[in-house]
């Protein structure tokens, strides 16, 4: 039950940002809209695919083993689909990279764990991993997803859910260039824990960056990357998973359509 992955929130908070970018000069402003709110704003982009990543229209599976799109639910601006690639990832380092103390290998076995799921997924879609979280994409930070507790509504008590060791949320922003049009983007933010080994590392790596890449569900077939709960052997990514990745990035979306 380490790994008990529940990715949507409740409440679907939309941090739209506003940078405004001259010269050195940056500000930025954040400002929260609830579902409701964020469906009443005006102008936002018509629902549009994307052109298919080449990375995924070159994949065929010949296995035929189908996929679990039905599974994956598109959000309030429509599917999670990156349109600008690379993607950048990024993540988290030890301050002191070069320590030798026992805490400083620990935090180093974990980014080499991690780094292992960002290069099995670059197959599928181009990542490069950044050095700065600033204007990363997508963030894999080296941290315990938070316990939310809960109240039985018919109790009134307090529930504490079981502890998940790896969480994955997304954000609404807005961006715009000097002399562009301003454009609806996302972000990730992946919190996975520092208590996992090196495989549940990489499990629950290859798991979340699934979701953050566009699979917003589950899979119901324990060989699959995004099957919903954890297994004693992870699977590595399957073709399933690529063929559901597939059909979501040829799905309609209001994100990186200009405004
Ligand atoms: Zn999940």
């Amino acid at each position: 039950m380490l790994l008990k992955l529940i990715l949507r929130r409740r409440r679907l908070l939309v941090a739209l940002v506003l940078a405004i970018c001259t010269g050195l000069l940056s500000i930025f402003i954040n400002v929260q809209f609830s579902t409701a709110e964020l469906e009443n704003l005006s102008g936002l982009p018509p629902l549009q695919a994307h052109p298919l990543p080449r990375t995924l229209e070159q994949w065929q599976d010949s296995t035929g083993r189908g996929d679990y799109f039905s599974q994956v639910k598109p959000t309030n601006l429509g599917y999670l689909v990156w349109s600008e690639f690379p993607l950048k990832v990024y993540v988290e380092r030890p301050l002191n990279a070069a320590g030798t103390s026992a805490s400083s290998r620990r935090f180093q076995q974990w980014v080499e764990a991690v780094l292992q799921p960002v290069q099995e997924w670059s197959v599928y879609l181009p990542l490069v991993v950044v050095e700065q979280r600033e204007n990363a994409d997508i963030a894999i930070l080296r941290s315990r997803p938070p316990l939310r507790p809960s109240f039985k509504r018919d109790t009134g008590e307090l529930q504490l859910p079981p502890a998940r060791s790896a969480e994955t949320h997304y954000e609404f922003y807005i961006r715009q260039a000097a002399g562009t049009p301003a454009v609806l983007y996302h972000r990730c933010n992946i919190l996975l824990s520092p208590d996992l080994s090196k495989e549940y590392i990489k499990a629950a790596g290859r798991h979340e960056l699934g979701h953050a890449l566009g699979i917003w569900g589950h899979s119901p077939l324990e060989t699959d990357a995004l099957y919903f709960s954890q297994v004693r052997n992870p699977p590595p990514i399957s073709p399933r998973d690529i063929n559901t990745l597939k059909r979501v990035y040829q799905q309609p979306t209001r994100l990186g359509w200009p405004l």
